[in-house]
């Protein structure tokens, strides 16, 4: 074989490993992933993906886009449609840029914004490390209630009345428990600031019905991944009650955070929030039952589960406190080692320091569901769990009971299916 065909091998074959691991072999737990259905991806992979299409439907800067433009605003009609607004921008290419093209508009360098505490799940782009850093946008964190595990209400509103930003966030990537979004929102938008509610994590709960909708709770917008628990492309969106705020950011979204905007997400998205459409009520209310029957079963199995007293979880997540099973990067990776895919996070108590190893495991139930299973699995999977972590049974065994579990979930549920034979098939 030339040297070609030797890195082209090495390529398919690692793209092949892939494949068969995660998708046939594993029982990934990672909170902030998901699949898309067959439909979706047959959709995905289109025309659409080498073409380029900047500016807004209708009123683009090339040629060629007749039928982008139609899809994308028919796509941002259905997913307003599901939110209560007809007010959303489909094309930022993922959350944080969702995040990006609302805060910069919302201030200018040296002013102020106030996020959640980290504790309570703020994402990095809502700090000074990310996204808000970057902007220059200072950073002023609102206080925490460990014992609600949750944005301290009270000493929230009167920084705000002190701080008086231009904006609030909310919303996060490690959250138990839906954020105190009315509260915050009055208060902000008593010294004129807005609110942003990052939903990133919880966007298919909020179309499903499962989690508060924050645009009703008066957040002026709310930006979100579309690839986590909404089971879409990878993308972001941000929907507005707010309608000023959603021109500037419509105007200035191109050219400030992107040029193209990967145009195949939008039948893929479309076809996703069409599913959500007609199966989210139904799959948001097994993805959090299935994460509380998870906590519970975990518990059986001698597990620490975080939040106890809330009753464990309300959104996808469940948090476990492994400190005494070897903590959280040990437990990680000899998971992984099971076929078991799931990251180590920090928890509340855990200092920033502690990145590297810290206290926690998150767990999110909302790809499990989607491979079709339930309540009787997820205290199987706690099982899996426990005979690592627990009973410190040879993660290779366990692997092997994993990938015969896994045999009996190979279909993706809550998906819509087409006669796709019409399609012209670009893998020809
Ligand atoms: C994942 C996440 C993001 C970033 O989303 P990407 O699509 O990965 O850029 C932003 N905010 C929160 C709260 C997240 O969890």
């Amino acid at each position: 074989m030339g040297e070609v065909d030797v890195l082209l091998k090495r390529v398919l074959d690692l793209t092949d490993a892939q494949n068969r691991w995660r998708q046939l072999e594993t029982i990934n737990l990672i909170a902030s992933e998901n699949v898309m259905s067959p439909l979706a991806l047959k959709v995905y992979l289109s025309d659409f993906m080498y073409r380029y299409a900047e500016g807004k439907p209708f009123k683009r800067y090339y040629q060629g886009t007749k039928y982008i433009d139609e899809l994308e605003v028919l796509t941002a009609k259905l997913i307003g449609e599901m939110l209560g607004t007809d007010l959303v921008e489909t094309r930022p290419i993922s959350g944080t840029i969702a995040n990006a093209s609302v805060f910069r508009v919302l201030a200018d360098p040296g002013d102020k914004a106030v996020i959640a505490p980290v504790q309570a799940g703020a994402h990095v782009s809502h700090t000074k490390f990310g996204t808000l850093g970057a902007l220059g946008i200072e950073q002023v964190e609102m206080p925490y209630d460990a014992e609600n595990m949750n944005v301290d209400v009270d000493g929230a509103v009167k920084l705000i009345e002190k701080v008086k930003p231009k904006f609030a966030v909310l919303g996060g990537s490690v959250y138990l428990f839906p954020h105190p979004v009315r509260e915050i929102a009055d208060a902000v938008h008593a010294v004129n600031g807005k609110l942003v509610y990052d939903a990133a994590h919880v966007f298919g709960l909020i179309v499903g019905g499962a989690w508060h909708n924050p645009l009703k709770l008066g957040a002026d917008a709310m930006t979100a991944s579309t690839h986590k628990t909404f089971p879409g492309p990878q993308g972001g969106i941000v929907a507005f009650t707010d309608e000023k705020l959603y021109k500037k950011v419509s105007k200035t979204i191109f050219p400030w955070f992107l040029s193209n905007h990967h145009l195949h997400r939008i039948p893929a998205l479309a076809v996703t929030t069409l599913e959500m459409k007609v199966y989210g009520k139904e799959y948001a209310s097994n993805v959090v039952a299935n994460a509380r029957k998870l906590a519970e079963c975990l518990v059986e199995e001698g597990l620490d589960v975080v939040g106890e007293h809330l009753g464990y979880t309300r959104s996808h997540q469940v948090l476990v406190d492994v400190r005494k099973n070897g903590g959280g990067a040990k437990a990680a990776k000899l998971l992984e080692d099971a076929n078991i895919i799931l990251n180590k996070n920090l928890l509340p108590w855990d200092p920033p320091s502690a990145v590297k190893d810290p206290s926690g495991l998150r767990i999110g139930t909302q790809e499990v569901t989607r491979w079709g299973m339930g309540r009787s699995e997820m205290c199987e999977i706690a099982k899996f769990i426990a005979d690592v972590l627990v009973r410190k049974k040879d993660p290779g065994i366990v692997k092997k009971n994993v990938i015969e579990f896994r045999k009996n979930y190979n279909k993706v549920n809550y998906a819509l299916e087409a006669d796709v034979a019409t399609l012209l098939d670009l893998s020809r």
